[in-house]
């Protein structure tokens, strides 16, 4: 009988718990010392050893000749329980026997001697999805248990356990399981089934597996009899792991559609972390603008209210931004296709396209308002469009989009002009960049100052100073700071969510306004900024959508 890797490499002993010595550790001293309590908690994400220790623990206590607090393994006990022969150790999965029934009759075994083991042990998961009644229940049992009781309660969300059943146990927190452990436990598994295993496609499990051991190998499984003997490629793990979560793809496409850049920067880049390829991520946002359509339509013709159907909270996704949407999609496969750097193509066209998308949005106050001066100076989000329909698809194929000017190096007809900040050294040698004005004396100001900026986050956190250190500001706008960064590292760092909060922080108040800031590394700004402004925002936004004019020769 085929055995899944995970079962056959499920570790029998503390020593082989990855990543969680702190608990197993401790667990053998208690044993050592045989002062073990009644009670536990385990928490920790999903896939952690939660159980696997549990059991192996309810061997240590019961094991006739334990050595140094962990299981020998061989007694008649150890091999007993290896083999799930014994009544005393008793599993309850709480999330499908949550009611108060379960407990119950649970408690009624409570006071029933063990039959062979010294003590009964209870491992109940999922504790956090019992009914109140039933953890009311099970409190009871843990204030007063028997002498011959031992209970280990996990669960993924320890908030959720009543604070008074909490109260009650001793608490270990399970970790994610670092990468670094989890290639290593693949590497060693591999080599035991005598699997040719790739670094890459190990590097890409341990990532995807995101501090779950048990979904590492469980991928390793799949991935192994995916390469049908030959060796595993990372390419056989991509197509394993397959395509984003519904979740996944909902966040990316709201920030999108509501011209979150610095979000959607931030998702792009945990997709990439996570080996999405750039084409699954474009495919994957087609099929669900086509289905949002599909649930729009439908729900028009059953006359429900649109703005139910859609699912986004801040704005009803209209039909012709999304046929919009879906139509650049479509025309960006072909040009991932095509590059030796895919998921920077996918980056920019899509900021670019999320960016045109704001602007067109923000481009259509004016229609609504008789004076178009007003209310146009800054903080048009798209998100604050409710008018579902012809406004927007006129505008995002038509012209409001903005032109742009060889010679003096601006672009003009955007609404958000206005509010733009104007270098003190006049409009000349002025650059854009994703339809922003430059603040060049913004810039000149935060490089000079950039090692008081570093200190300043410094004293908000360390260790995102650390990572703010590898990397320089390279563009200042009205609404965004772009950092360039010589590592790869550093530049992911900082997107992460403590460290970017940290930053943000101080370049809000350092420049008065609040921006975003966008992290690259050194070679994407090169590619950016080498290119004409005309050829970029071709690039960036398409052909249709660029304007050239020639420029007045009396203009500034
Ligand atoms: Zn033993």
């Amino acid at each position: 009988m085929y055995q899944t890797l995970y079962r056959k490499y499920r570790p029998r002993f503390f020593r082989d718990v990855v990543g969680q010595e702190h608990v197993t550790e401790t667990l053998k001293a208690a044993i050592r010392e045989k002062r073990v309590p009644h009670a536990f908690l385990f928490s920790g994400p999903r896939g952690t050893g939660k159980t696997t220790t549990a059991r192996i623990l309810a061997k240590a206590i019961s094991c006739e000749r334990p050595v140094d607090g962990e299981p020998c393994g061989e007694c008649s006990t150890c091999r007993r329980i290896e083999a799930w022969e014994t009544m005393d150790i008793l599993e309850l999965d709480a999330a499908s026997h949550r009611g108060i029934d379960e407990i119950r009759e649970l408690k009624e075994t409570l006071y029933l001697r063990p039959s062979t083991l010294p003590k009964k042990v209870y491992i109940i998961d999922e504790v956090h999805m019992l009914t109140p009644e039933a953890a009311n229940a099970l409190l009871k049992s843990l204030e007063e248990p028997p002498e011959h009781v031992l209970f280990v309660l996990a669960t993924t969300d320890p908030e959720k356990v009543p604070l008074t059943l909490r109260s009650r146990l001793m608490h270990f927190a399970f970790r994610p399981v670092p990468p670094a452990a989890t290639a290593a436990r693949l590497e060693y598994v591999a080599r035991e089934e005598g699997l040719e295993l790739r670094p890459e496609a190990r590097d890409l499990i341990a990532s995807l597996a995101a501090g779950g051991l048990r979904d590492a190998l469980a991928l390793l499984d799949m991935a192994a009899a995916f390469a049908q003997g030959g060796p595993i490629e990372a390419d056989h793990v991509r197509e394993l792991a397959g395509t984003l979560s519904e979740q996944e793809g909902k966040e990316l496409l709201a920030a999108v559609l509501e011209g979150e850049l610095a979000a959607l920067f931030a998702r792009l880049e945990k997709l990439e972390r996570q080996g999405k390829t750039a084409e699954q991520i474009v495919t994957y946002l087609l099929r669900l603008v086509k289905d949002i359509l599909a649930h729009n339509l439908s729900s028009v013709e059953g006359s429900a209210s649109k703005s139910e159907a859609a699912p986004f909270s801040r704005k009803p996704a209209d039909p012709a931004t999304l046929l919009t949407l879906a139509e650049r999609l479509v025309q960006l496969l072909p040009s991932l296709r095509g590059s030796p750097y895919p998921f920077l193509v996918l980056q920019v066209r899509l900021l670019a396209l999320a960016e045109t998308l704001r602007s067109s949005s923000s481009a259509a106050l004016p229609e609504r308002r008789p004076s178009p001066s007003a209310g146009m100076a800054e903080g048009g989000k798209a998100g604050t469009s409710t008018d579902g329909g012809t406004s927007s698809a006129s505008n995002v194929s038509g012209d409001g989009g903005g032109k742009v000017l060889p010679e003096g190096r601006k672009v003009s007809g955007n609404a958000r002009k206005a509010g733009r900040v104007s270098p003190p050294g006049g409009t000349s040698g002025e650059r854009t960049f994703l339809r922003e004005s430059e603040d060049a004396e913004g810039l000149a100001r935060l490089r000079e100052s950039w090692k008081e900026v570093i200190e300043e986050v410094k004293r908000l956190s360390v260790r995102t100073s650390s990572w703010l250190k590898g990397g320089y500001p390279v563009w200042v706008g009205e609404r965004s700071v772009v950092l360039a960064f010589r590592y790869p590292i550093h530049r992911k760092m900082v997107g992460e969510a403590e460290h970017r909060e940290h930053i943000l922080k101080v370049l809000r108040s350092f420049l008065g306004r609040p921006v975003e800031f966008v992290a690259l590394e050194e070679g994407e700004w090169e590619k950016l900024r080498e290119v004409d402004p005309v050829d970029l925002a071709v690039r960036l936004v398409g052909e249709d959508r660029v304007e050239v004019i020639e420029d007045e020769p009396d203009e500034a």
